[in-house]
């Protein structure tokens, strides 16, 4: 995976230069992206006489997480991917510029996961009525509702916090790809098993991670309700959130926390996970209300641009479920007497560990 993850580096960064035209966007490998910085520096330079034929089709994302599956289902180098956020970029505050508006006319398929992207919905339907094709991966699985504190229900939109709800998605976006890009399907289909098997591989590695948490502890409060999805494939729960909403600019209120507060306090749960930078007053007097509550930054929208582990989804949530289950682990809480050895063998879905 190391060197898969150096090349989408690499493209990473290079997607920055937005308004490089879109016959040097060819291929992300090391050398084609380091051939297309040449290029984007030297702007003068004459135009060789017989420039390569771009790959294949320019596929842009909105979020990283998405664009790094994307380079997976499309073979690492078949198609040209582009993300217009830098990983770890908050979706819902995201204000996207002229720049993303000209990256975003360049594509033959547009991937978002839809209902977070706040900012950029205008700009994108204006692309779609164009006749660019979008496809919107949060209405390709059976979403979650989500009641805010005034007990109205709305569909939460987080769902690639869940790698089997990303998994069943990526059939479809490969379709979507292969019509999209004209690409060989044969070729697509085997990317898609690889891909699809490594995420399997992730959810079985998780579960092993969740069941050494006891079970009086698998509770905990989050920033805003991005952790819905990881909470129900893993048999955690989610008791509130500090902003009770799916969006990141939602606000909460005293009286509201107050009320978390106390329901902390009975059920035993001192951990609020935030996501990362977006650690608030509220969430800090949230946490002084509980007396040993515990402020925790974990990752929402992907490891921080310059992590050397990159922007690879998979080690996105490995990351980010080794922080949640050492956390809650560690949870003091109420516990049963129980609970505190004498680890579940099962967990909740029935895979045995080991
Ligand atoms: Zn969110």
């Amino acid at each position: 995976m190391a060197s898969k993850n150096s090349k989408k580096m690499a493209g990473l960064v290079f997607s920055r230069f937005t308004l490089t035209r879109r016959r040097f966007i060819t291929g992300m490998g090391v050398g084609a992206t380091s051939t297309v910085v040449l290029a984007a520096c030297g702007e003068s330079e004459p135009e060789p006489a017989a420039a390569p034929a771009p790959a294949g089709p320019t596929i842009v994302t909105t979020t990283s997480l998405w664009a790094d599956l994307v380079t997976a289902l499309t073979c690492d180098g078949l198609a040209s991917v582009r993300a217009l956020m830098p990983s770890g970029a908050d979706p819902h505050a995201y204000q996207p510029s002229l720049a993303d508006r000209a990256v975003l006319e360049t594509a033959d398929l547009v991937v978002m996961n839809g209902m977070v992207e706040e900012g950029f919905e205008p700009m994108i339907r204006s692309v779609a009525q164009e006749g660019t094709a979008v496809f919107r991966t949060i209405d390709h699985v059976e979403t979650l509702l989500l009641a805010d504190d005034h007990g109205e229900e709305g569909v939460d939109p987080h769902l690639w916090m869940d790698p089997v709800r990303v998994s069943e998605v990526l059939p479809k976006l490969t379709k979507q790809i292969i019509e999209a890009g004209r690409l060989d399907s044969a070729s697509l289909q085997a990317c898609l098993d690889q891909t699809q098997l490594l995420l399997a591989k992730l959810d079985e590695e998780i579960r092993v991670m969740v069941a050494d948490v006891p079970a009086g502890r698998r509770k905990f409060v989050a920033n805003h309700a991005s952790l819905g999805y990881f909470a129900d494939r893993y048999g955690l729960e989610m008791i509130g959130a500090v902003v009770p909403s799916t969006s990141t600019l939602a606000a909460s209120n005293p009286a509201y926390l107050e009320q978390l507060g106390d329901r902390m306090k009975a059920s035993g749960v001192s951990v609020i996970l935030v996501e990362a930078g977006q650690a608030s007053k509220d969430a800090t007097a949230l946490a002084k209300h509980v007396g040993d509550g515990q402020v925790v930054e974990v990752f929402t929208t992907g490891l921080p641009e310059n992590d050397p582990r990159g922007p690879s989804y998979v080690e996105f949530l490995r990351t980010n479920a080794r922080l949640i289950t050492a956390t809650l682990r560690a949870q003091v809480g109420n516990l049963k007497p129980d609970d505190d050895h004498g680890h579940e063998k099962d967990d909740d879905h029935g895979h045995k560990k080991g």
